[in-house]
């Protein structure tokens, strides 16, 4: 997907119906850089408010994706070719969640560590000590629900017995057991435990 064309086309399409990017930011309870970014190409609609701005801009999904007014005759083709890039899209920004997720999982470590080693190999203080113990804890405390929402929604979980691919509910994740990303969870579908491995595409 060309983010450039499409944002051209958001502009014009805005200027057609006669608002300001303040306006039309408004009717999309959004802010106005937002519109900014999307008409300089430099972020895409997400999904939540891509429909209603369709809607405002007189145009299809399949236009604003394809960064123009689609013909009737091409329409069938350029709806693929559309949701294969989105599908490639979510494919490759889920890549880079999860490897976010390990950056952030070494960063975290480390700290973690290093607080533990300082504090248990130099002299100092008890309440210096302690207090460096739970700092090291910090992180762990506020990335860890981040890193497992990650890993909820970056990609599927697909059952060893039936093999569906699914997105599981955040709570399944955070409570199964888990060895780095394969996690022992019922599926939704056939109903049965086995251990799940984390798989990039849908199918
Ligand atoms: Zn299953």
């Amino acid at each position: 997907m060309d983010q450039v064309k499409i944002g051209k086309f958001i502009a014009e399409c805005r200027k057609k119906v006669n608002l300001t990017q303040m306006q039309l930011a408004e009717k999309l309870s959004i802010t106005d850089r937002a519109v900014s970014k999307w008409e300089t190409g430099r972020a895409m609609p997400d999904s939540s408010v891509m429909l209603k701005l369709c809607e405002i801009l007189k145009i299809t999904v399949n236009d604003l994706l394809s960064g123009e007014v689609v013909t009737m005759d091409n329409y069938n083709k350029e709806s693929e070719k559309n949701l294969i890039e989105m599908v490639k899209q979510k494919e490759e920004s889920d890549k880079r969640l999860l490897t976010m997720e390990i950056v952030i999982g070494v960063l975290i470590s480390i700290v973690f560590f290093a607080l533990i080693f300082i504090a248990s190999l130099i002299e100092m203080e008890e309440w210096l000590r302690i207090t460096l113990i739970i700092t090291g804890f910090i992180p762990f405390a506020i990335m860890v629900p981040f890193a497992i929402r990650i890993e909820q929604t970056a990609g599927y979980y697909e059952c060893q017995k039936c093999g569906h691919r699914y997105v599981p509910k955040y709570s399944s994740v955070l409570w199964a057991m888990h060895i780095n990303r394969t996690r022992y969870m019922r599926c939704p579908k056939c109903h049965k435990k086995s251990w799940q491995k984390k798989v990039i595409s849908k199918d």
